[in-house]
């Protein structure tokens, strides 16, 4: 679920939002295209560098990622997210008619291409519609509401890259689909801010209701009439905005535009009372569970589909909000219908991994290096015969769900002992050629050195003790 943000950079102009144009059926066989001609290949063999603005995850990123991975995942199924997955590539029209026309996202962004059938597709900048169309396709209506789903992926914007913006990025989300209650709302921020808290980061929720379509209409009138008064002192972007998408002049961190907006009308002004009563519930029910949050009367999140209650999670210690937020969401009541639905409500949020990635590292950079605890196990062999049976031994304790530490290629102990040293494992577990005629394992304490010999057939056990599994 995509936010508007401010941009400095020249509109270009995109078809994707006019009436497509109707080819003629042809009889002439379609042209065969050759990718290997116009692809510019290069001359030196393994000089290939990423595309701009995209990203590998290497081992070394991937402790974090999966972490965060894992977190997501466990506090998804814990509130009963069911996990859905949809394709990478949808058609263009999909995201114009959910987050509209004069959006940077659907304007400057989307990667559109047509396939060789014509057809005019894009990889997703985000998942909210896809999940909403997935929602209408698949009949969900029909199953007891709401529906609660969860989802992991890449998503594409052709956005100018920096630091902690790319043009392929991963989100994490979650949606409640048919269900327009307060606390559904408050459940929401509360798992997006969880899964942040418990991945160790001090979040602040900034929240605000942007009330029904009417209301919001009723709000633009205003603030169109008023930012009109005070052209002469806004940025000439903000100018160029008043018309084009007058809720996007409130993101704009342009000082002088600050100055106007902080003084202009506000829309929570403009809520009913309905709309007032629902988003005072959500802020009681954020209270109840302590979620910190401030009232952000600017946030509008300018998408079409959005309605009530919007938010978005900042790291806490951060006065500079350019990096952008970790993750942010609202509610969407008027999105499955637009998209061909029934009128069925829903709620959701997307939480940013990589902007969570830096976070986490400049949390560590921070803090003190502590030295890993001690624990966890090391299995070492030593000679042809004895990595063999290592092989054997290591799928035996997998089985048992233990997972141990090992190096099959290094032959030589010493490189092994050294590198269990440098994990600070509790113990390693040595087979060499004796312990293979024997049957047996040589366990070594690393911390006291002192040695034992077990049973080869009791390994499972005696590894549960020393991970202390079991008693
Ligand atoms: P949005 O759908 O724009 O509200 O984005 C939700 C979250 O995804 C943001 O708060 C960011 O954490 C993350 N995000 C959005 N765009 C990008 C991007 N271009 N690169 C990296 N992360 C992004």
């Amino acid at each position: 679920m995509p936010r508007q943000k401010t941009s400095t950079k020249k509109p270009v102009k995109k078809s994707i939002t006019k009436k497509p144009v109707v080819k003629k059926t042809s009889t002439k066989k379609p042209v065969k295209k050759s990718i290997t001609k116009h692809v510019k290949q290069s001359s030196v063999p393994g000089s290939y560098s990423t595309v701009r603005g995209m990203k590998d995850i290497t081992p070394k990123d991937s402790i974090d990622w999966m972490t965060i991975y894992h977190t997501a995942e466990s506090i998804a199924h814990a509130y009963n997210f069911s996990y859905v997955e949809t394709p990478v590539v949808e058609h263009a029209q999909l995201f114009v008619r959910s987050i509209g026309k004069g959006t940077d996202v659907v304007d400057k962004e989307m990667y559109l291409f047509e396939d060789r059938d014509g057809a005019k597709l894009c990889l997703r900048p985000e998942m909210t519609a896809s999940i909403a169309r997935a929602y209408i396709n698949h009949g969900m209506q029909s199953l007891p509401q709401p529906v609660k789903m969860w989802y992991w992926g890449s998503m594409f914007r052709h956005d100018r890259p920096q630091a902690g913006r790319y043009r392929q990025f991963h989100q994490f989300g979650c949606e409640t689909v048919g269900e327009h209650s307060p606390i559904v709302d408050a459940e929401l921020i509360s798992v997006a801010y969880n899964t942040i808290r418990d991945l160790g980061i001090d979040a602040m929720v900034h929240i605000n209701s942007i009330g029904t379509t009417e209301e919001r209409e009723q709000y633009i009138i205003e603030l169109v009439g008023y930012l009109r008064s005070k052209r002469s002192y806004l940025s000439d972007i903000s100018k160029q905005r008043i018309n084009k998408n007058p809720l996007r002049v409130l993101d704009s961190k342009d000082e002088q535009d600050v100055a106007v907006i902080q003084e202009g009308p506000q829309i929570i002004d403009w809520l009913g009372d309905a709309s007032k009563r629902f988003f005072m519930s959500v802020l009681e029910y954020l209270d109840e569970l302590s979620i910190p949050y401030v009232l952000d009367s600017t946030l509008v999140r300018g998408l079409d589909y959005y309605s009530d209650t919007v938010f978005e999670i900042f790291p806490e210690d951060k006065e500079d909000k350019s990096q952008g937020a970790l993750g942010g969401g609202g509610r969407y009541n008027p999105l499955i219908q637009q998209l061909g639905g029934q009128d069925v409500p829903g709620s959701g949020f997307s939480l940013g991994i990589e902007r969570i990635m830096i976070a986490l590292k400049e949390k560590r950079d921070k803090e003190q290096y502590v030295a890993p605890q001690l624990g966890g196990l090391y299995l070492a062999q030593l000679g042809e015969q004895a990595r063999k049976r290592t092989l054997y031994i290591l799928e035996l304790l997998r089985r048992e769900g233990i997972i141990v530490h090992h190096n099959l290629a290094k032959p030589s102990l010493k490189v092994q002992l050294e590198k269990a040293n440098k994990i600070n494992v509790s113990h390693t577990l040595i087979i060499g050629q004796k312990e293979v005629q024997d049957g047996t394992v040589l366990i070594r304490n690393m911390e006291s050195g002192i040695q034992e010999i077990v049973d080869q057939k009791k390994i499972v056990n005696v590894a549960k003790k020393l991970l202390g599994i079991q008693k």
